[in-house]
């Protein structure tokens, strides 16, 4: 774990010194959880946009895109809850002065105390060998058995004060089981406290009685708001998916782990709307597809998992999210939600405008109901770059899926004279209407391949003497580093089989 913590600082300082990804405002020494994306940050960024809104868009005949935006009428946040219940519980440490999520604080306890059966297992099997059973051993060891109800006993509780927002007993279970500050060690906690976690602002100058606006918390309810105009205007039917890509905005009470958690984010969302009833057979579907979706993109499969949800939000009768396993931890890049009819019926009782369907196959009309995937663009950028991120013998090399690099090919001269550096603009000419390229002429050959192995260039071209008059380069793949003599008329099919997004979309199929 020590190691992963360092590798994931190393995954920090190279995202900084490769142009992926600054602090804001750095000069003025940043901004507490809002980060920049620099020049290969913003391709790579744009990149995982594409894939995902192709995925949505064009993988799918009855998907629709849209582009709400970011201020909505305030009723919008009264409708959908947000102003009333979209919280967190803080706690203070009085010591530390450091501030904590009360439900943050109790979970990692937990995990603390499974890691504690964990390594009495694992002491176990190295004392008992071939023969050890692991069941029988944490159904019958005394130290095992302890802490096994010390957690259910715990989660019993933790669930029912999360499910009645219970303030108190949350604060109980923090003292009963002596949970204390990481910084100051100390058990000195102030009450916990509600947190409404949505930025506010205003609309209008103060003098003109200005109204109270908020930055939205998600996008989902910009879809909502439009599902009237979208199904009318697109003569959409049921099942039909709107699909938003955007930024979010969430004070977050303890904002940490680099991008994983921001301030201000983005999200990529689709509302599917069904028939009542069918919901559930179409949260199955979207799962499925989700996963694959990722698992797609090559980082190892058995980084992933379901992690289905223990407290149901108020609107939803199913929830799991897609869990990855980043380097601290496995953590949520991605929520899928069976928010049943919720938002609409919401909106309808909040606007006083009908906001049905009628479904000419049963003909009925309601309030359809939404299944929604949810995934964060920035969590999925993270996710990317840990998987990637890999130290070698003599270098650094981000393995980049090659559709998503931010350069797909490196045009070289191998020197700066004999006609070489106009043969590889020729060669750059005619590719960077297909491809994100790039042309470099200084330092050696071998320091440029380094160079682009840090930002994750999957192919380099070399251009030499020969090239002139053979009219072949030498190809160099990042990952195997092999190197091969190619026609400079093939390497556009060549590239476009590896590197477009084709090759992706097409595992998802
Ligand atoms: P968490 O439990 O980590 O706070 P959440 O369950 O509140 O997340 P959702 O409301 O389901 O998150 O939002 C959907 C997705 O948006 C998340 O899976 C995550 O990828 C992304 N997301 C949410 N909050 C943030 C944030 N503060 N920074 C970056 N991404 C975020």
């Amino acid at each position: 774990m020590a190691q992963d913590q360092d590798i994931f600082k190393k995954i920090i300082s190279h995202a900084k010194e490769y142009g992926f990804v600054f602090p804001s405002s750095e000069i003025y020494d940043g901004l507490s959880a809002v980060y920049d994306y620099g020049q290969n940050g913003a391709e790579l960024k744009n990149n995982i946009k594409q894939y995902w809104w192709q995925a949505m868009t064009m993988l799918h005949e009855n998907i629709v895109g849209i582009d709400a935006a970011i201020f909505m009428h305030p009723t919008t946040w009264k409708a959908s809850g947000h102003v009333d219940a979209f919280n967190d519980p803080l706690i203070d440490n009085r010591d530390s002065k450091k501030r904590y999520r009360a439900d943050v604080l109790i979970e990692e306890h937990r995990a603390k105390l499974e890691d504690k059966i964990a390594k009495e297992v694992e002491k176990a099997r190295k004392r008992f060998g071939e023969q050890f059973d692991e069941q029988k051993f944490r159904e019958t060891n005394a130290r095992v058995l302890e802490t096994q109800q010390q957690i259910d006993r715990l989660t019993q509780r933790f669930v029912e004060a999360l499910n009645q927002s219970d303030l108190v007993e949350l604060k109980r279970i923090i003292e009963d089981e002596g949970i204390v500050c990481p910084i100051s060690g100390t058990r000195d906690w102030t009450d916990v406290r509600q947190f409404n976690l949505m930025f506010e602002t205003q609309l209008g100058s103060l003098a003109e009685d200005a109204s109270k606006l908020y930055l939205r918390p998600e996008t989902a309810q910009g879809i909502f708001v439009n599902y009237l105009n979208v199904q009318k205007t697109g003569r959409m039917k049921i099942p039909f998916g709107i699909a938003q890509i955007g930024k979010a905005f969430r004070n977050e009470i303890v904002a940490r782990q680099f991008i994983f958690r921001m301030r201000e984010f983005e999200q990529m969302e689709m509302q599917f709307f069904v028939r009542p009833g069918q919901e559930m057979e179409w949260f199955e579907f979207w799962k499925q597809a989700r996963m694959k979706w990722h698992r797609a993109l090559g980082l190892g499969d058995s980084k992933y998992r379901f992690h289905d949800h223990e407290k149901l939000a108020h609107y939803a009768n199913a929830a799991t999210d897609i869990e990855f396993q980043f380097p601290f931890g496995s953590k949520e890049v991605e929520g899928i939600h069976s928010r049943t009819d919720f938002d609409l019926s919401q909106h309808e009782k909040f606007s006083g405008k009908k906001i049905r369907y009628f479904d000419p196959e049963t003909n009925e009309s309601y309030v359809p109901y939404v299944v929604e995937t949810s995934v964060g663009l920035d969590r999925t950028f993270l996710k990317v770059l840990a998987a990637s991120y890999a130290e070698e013998a003599d270098r650094v090399v981000l393995r980049l899926p090659a559709p998503l690099a931010p350069v797909k090919l490196a045009v070289l001269p191998l020197v700066k004279k004999d006609g070489l550096p106009e043969l590889a603009r020729k060669i750059l000419d005619t590719l960077k209407f297909d491809f994100a390229c790039q042309y470099e002429e200084k330092d050696s050959i071998g320091k440029r391949y380094r160079r682009h192995d840090a930002i994750g260039t999957p192919y380099c071209v070399t251009v030499d003497h020969d090239s002139l008059n053979d009219g072949q380069v030498t190809l160099r793949e990042r990952d195997s580093m092999e190197q091969t003599r190619v026609p400079i008329d093939s390497l556009r099919s060549l590239l476009a089989e590896k590197v477009s997004l084709r090759s992706l979309l097409e595992k998802n199929g």
